[in-house]
């Protein structure tokens, strides 16, 4: 299947399906006419298991390799300056195209190398993660500072994306687990018909069969392009993607990048957000079965041991999101309805508490 993303004056294609990679050599020859050269970015990990297949698929004659190191380690200033020298190095021209061949991490990486490169070169995602359904799509790109995750970064749309998922079969459980809560988020955030199929057909996370999985992810992939269309910048509706990101993103920071997936952090934090919406609008869920599926996919769904309240709502403060000092969450009205709040320290410090002593 073949998706369209319109995100400001830019339209591109979603190839989606096993076996979509294979069109991306007709697709520059197409498109890329007077291509001078490729340089593909891809991490340590996704390039030994498929590198030697896709470069022999594409037979392109210039075409240059950077390899980095896999997960947020590739998103540092250090990687990113390597990645630049490379491409000037070997003369990258404003007729050259990156391709992003990996997770999240390499795509925010590869997608920021090719938003300032020269001011700005063409790119394309090939996504070999679940969690890249996401990430691939809708034009943000970012590396990391010391002081702040995805902190130094561009707004940037790629020309395409092949969204392959014959590379998904490597994956380990932990990454399916992380990549599969966005899809429940795109889920809760968009459609009440969309969440309770996947609670009804998703019992083992690691045994969900492709066809299945390629529609699951092509839903998530119009939900976001959707909200995306809407709002490239993130000025308004964007920031319903935000949904279980404020809490998530807090829990991550505060246990220490690594210790805990983003999506499973994000799974908590859509728990909470839940049990907040549900306090404060009437909005009659169950949270309770939620919460079993969750438990059931092997996710957890109460706050990790040993995190300060306190903290967690510090971390949430310096949101990106958040205006002036307040919190902004995402809640749902009811499910596929969501909307945004400010919320009061003192009340989501309680909320917190509260959370903290009787679990999800
Ligand atoms: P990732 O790129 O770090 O991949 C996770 C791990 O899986 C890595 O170790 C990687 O080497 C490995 N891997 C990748 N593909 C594999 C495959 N096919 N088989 C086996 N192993 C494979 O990260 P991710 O989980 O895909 O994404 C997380 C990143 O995405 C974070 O940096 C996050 O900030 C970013 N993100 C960005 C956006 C956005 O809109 N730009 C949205 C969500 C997340
Ligand atoms: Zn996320």
């Amino acid at each position: 299947e073949t998706l369209h993303i319109s995100a400001g004056s830019k339209k591109y294609p979603v190839y989606i399906g096993i076996g979509a990679v294979n069109q991306l050599k007709s697709f520059l020859q197409e498109n890329y006419p007077k291509l001078t050269s490729v340089l593909i970015i891809t991490d340590e990990t996704v390039g030994k298991l498929y590198l030697e297949e896709f470069k022999a698929a594409l037979n392109l004659s210039e075409t240059y390799v950077k390899v980095v190191p896999a997960g947020e380690k590739a998103k540092t200033f250090e990687v990113y300056h390597e990645c630049l020298s490379y491409a000037l190095e070997k003369k990258l021209d404003r007729k050259s195209l990156i391709l992003s061949f990996g997770g999240g991490a390499v795509g925010d990486l590869a997608g920021f190398v090719a938003a300032s490169y020269m001011r700005g070169i063409p790119f394309i995602q090939i996504p070999t993660t679940i969690l890249a359904h996401d990430s691939a799509v809708g034009g943000k790109v970012a590396i990391n500072h010391a002081l702040g995750k995805n902190m130094i970064g561009a707004f940037y749309q790629p020309e395409a994306v092949f969204y392959d998922l014959k590379f998904l079969q490597s994956l380990p459980p932990a990454e399916i687990r992380s990549g599969f809560a966005e899809v429940i988020k795109h889920a809760l955030i968009s459609d009440e018909e969309f969440y309770d199929w996947l609670v009804k057909s998703v019992e083992n996370l690691n045994s969900i069969p492709n066809t299945l999985m390629t529609e699951f992810l092509t839903k998530g992939i119009k939900v976001k392009g959707a909200i995306v269309e809407q709002d490239e910048t993130e000025t308004g509706v964007r920031a319903y993607l935000n949904f279980g990101h404020t809490l998530g993103h807090a829990i991550e920071a505060e246990a220490g990048y690594g210790s805990i997936s983003h999506g499973e952090a994000v799974a908590i934090g859509m728990v909470f957000a839940l049990k907040i919406s549900m306090e404060r609008h009437s909005f009659n869920f169950n949270l309770l079965e939620f919460n079993e599926w969750l438990k059931k996919l092997g996710y957890v769904t109460e706050l990790p041991e040993g995190l300060s309240t306190h903290r967690l709502l510090a971390r949430m403060k310096q949101d990106k999101k958040s205006v002036g000092q307040k919190v902004r969450f995402v809640l749902l009205n009811k499910i596929g309805s969501p909307g945004v709040e400010e919320l009061d320290d003192a009340y989501l410090l309680n909320r917190l508490d509260a959370f903290k002593r009787q679990g999800g």
